[in-house]
């Protein structure tokens, strides 16, 4: 589902993000990214979505070059890629409702279509109760279901979350992860950057850690903690 070859990227002021990723993640897999503030996952994620380009390598999603792909296509690639921020980036003068329809009508879709989409990802998030309030009246963890829900609507194959619960509380936080979980069983490929090792110790799925813009690990059952650090840890004092 999605391929890095080679991928450097190197922003405007020279600094490099990415240096030689390598990457697979196969279709329907739940992969965490993990590593430091400023290690690249950002950058990463950035590249699926063509936000970025990459000044080397090659950047495949759901069969389709990204990297080089033209920007009349762009439209199309982001209807398959849904995006989750820490932030939230909700519309503040949109309802709950309108700023999901708004995901669909910038498509073009058909109020008819909108009608019946809408009430099914909120219903899937479950917020169909909330649909008419606007953001500043929802917490945080519902404004997240709220962003999921945009995201969600037009039925991408895949959803990058770069630190979907950086803004939350413990609570909130399971409640976000139980529902990215329930979307990959449902078939969409998840990716999730995050330096909340709680949340993918406990996950105990693919962990690709990245370090200074390179991939220093990928674990299938990964723990947040670097192996080498896991070692030292476990290892018994003299
Ligand atoms: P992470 O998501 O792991 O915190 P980022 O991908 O945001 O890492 O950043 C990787 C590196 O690239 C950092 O050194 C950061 O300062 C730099 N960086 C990120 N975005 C830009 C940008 N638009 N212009 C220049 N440098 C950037």
């Amino acid at each position: 589902m999605i391929s890095l070859r080679g991928v450097t990227l190197v922003y405007p002021n020279g600094t490099r993000a990415l240096d030689g990723v390598d990457l697979e993640v196969a279709k329907g897999s739940f992969v965490f990214l993990v590593g430091h503030s400023g290690t690249g996952k950002s950058s990463l994620l950035r590249l699926l979505y063509r936000e970025q380009r990459p000044s080397r390598g090659e950047v495949t999603v759901d069969g389709t070059r990204v990297d080089n792909m033209r920007r009349s296509k762009v439209a199309q690639l982001r209807r398959n890629v849904g995006v989750v921020f820490q932030d939230f980036k909700l519309l503040s003068d949109k309802t709950v409702w309108e700023n999901v329809a708004f995901a669909l009508q910038v498509t073009g879709a058909k109020t008819k279509d909108v009608r019946r989409q809408v009430p099914r990802v909120l219903d899937l998030v479950g917020l169909a109760h909330k649909s008419r309030m606007y953001p500043s009246e929802l917490s945080g963890g519902e404004q997240q279901r709220t962003a999921i829900a945009r995201a969600l609507v037009n039925n991408p194959k895949i959803m990058l979350c770069d630190e979907p619960t950086g803004n939350l509380d413990p609570v909130n936080t399971n409640e976000i992860m139980e529902l990215l979980h329930r979307i990959n069983l449902k078939g969409t490929t998840v990716v999730i950057a995050t330096h909340n090792a709680l949340v993918v110790d406990r996950m105990r799925r693919r962990v690709i850690r990245l370090e200074d813009g390179k991939v220093v690990a990928d674990e299938e059952r990964g723990y947040y903690t670097h192996p080498g650090l896991r070692e030292a840890l476990a290892a018994p004092s003299a």
